[in-house]
């Protein structure tokens, strides 16, 4: 208990939350262009921009060392990155040693037949796999091009290593939101936690977020006609509010960046795959991390940006989608930071 809190006390932010989670993006790239995520036509960075992964280990390492005690790769898709394992690898060293208690990813679920052995292997106990619909051809149309079929077939191989999956589904109006019952009783039936997200007006996309915009207030009444919920104290680490839904006997997860802000509990901050270390989800205020990184082969510098960053971690953000604001409340895509 004494060393917990020796170690949190390095990364406890100005309004006393501690910071024991980070969430790295480990790739900007996608197979997939969500449609309420990426534009069509995306600019990618040049590889020379991105950190390597030995250079994200060390990052990882610095923050797992100030108190970190859940990592959880982003991206982009996490599993398009080259060598994604060798970094699964690496790190899973920090679980065998105890300092960290949880190393996980949240994945489009495309490559997961590849690697799911592996990543159970590595110590990867549980899994967010991002699906908004369970329809082959809406699938196609939201994804822009994506294969339900290879997500399924991850899906099936996470289960069969062993790996818990959640389920997460942003809630688009008029797309998904008369399927969510459809997708509860899947996820539930196949054993999987189900989580649903408000669209958050990140980054210029093709469509207008106002149109797709689904308040969780108003799905939860709608779902609320079908299903019997009861709140539950239950937590993963991250934003979600979970009920237990008394027909399907699982959980069901809220995440709401809009309707009810959450921040007053964040423990996470982000890194890039560039090293910019963001405080904040809606926020534009980062850190750079990569030039600290790169001047010294010693730690020292690295961890004094990470301290002053910490600093500055603003109590909240403050996401607006209405007619009105036709700019998103942050200029970068969702795909810069994983969610
Ligand atoms: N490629 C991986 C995946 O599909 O899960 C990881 C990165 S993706 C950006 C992470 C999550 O953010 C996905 O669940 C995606 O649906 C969600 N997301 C993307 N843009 C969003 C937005 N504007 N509002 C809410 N969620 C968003």
């Amino acid at each position: 208990m004494e060393d917990d809190e020796t170690m949190r006390r390095d990364m406890i932010d100005p309004f006393g939350r501690a910071i024991t989670y980070l969430r790295v993006s480990v790739t900007d790239r996608c197979d997939f262009r969500c449609t309420y995520c990426m534009a069509e036509d995306m600019t990618f960075l040049p590889k020379r921009d991105l950190l390597s992964l030995e250079e994200i280990d060390r990052l990882v390492t610095v923050f797992v060392e100030k108190g970190v005690r859940k990592v959880r790769l982003t991206g982009g898709e996490p599993l398009v990155r080259k060598n994604i394992m060798h970094l699964v690898r690496q790190l899973s060293r920090h679980l065998d040693s105890g300092a960290l208690e949880e190393l996980t990813l949240t994945t489009n679920g495309s490559q997961l037949a590849r690697f799911a052995a592996e990543l159970a292997d590595c110590g990867v106990k549980r899994i967010n796999v991002s699906l908004d619909t369970l329809d082959a051809d809406k699938f196609r149309q939201i994804t822009r091009w994506g294969d339900i079929g290879r997500v399924m077939a991850g899906i099936d191989a996470a289960q069969a290593a062993g790996i818990a999956v959640k389920l997460n589904a942003v809630a688009l109006k008029g797309f998904n939101d008369l399927e969510i019952p459809e997708m509860l009783r899947f996820a539930h039936g196949r054993g999987m936690d189900l989580t649903v997200i408000e669209t958050m007006p990140m980054g210029e996309i093709d469509a207008d977020r106002t149109d797709q915009y689904m308040p969780l207030s108003v799905l939860r009444a709608q779902l609320e006609r079908q299903f019997t919920f009861s709140d539950i104290p239950f937590r993963t680490g991250g934003p979600a509010r979970y009920v237990h839904v008394a027909e399907t006997g699982g959980r069901l997860g809220f995440i709401t960046p809009l309707t009810h802000n959450f921040c007053e509990s964040c423990n996470r901050v982000r890194v890039t795959c560039t090293g910019t270390l963001f405080m904040c989800l809606g926020q534009e205020d980062a850190a750079d991390l990569r030039a600290p990184l790169r001047a010294s082969e010693g730690n020292d510098l690295l961890s004094a940006a990470v301290d002053e960053a910490i600093s500055r971690k603003p109590k909240g953000h403050d996401f607006i989608i209405d007619r009105r604001t036709k700019r998103p409340a942050v200029s970068r895509h969702m795909s810069v930071t994983g969610g």
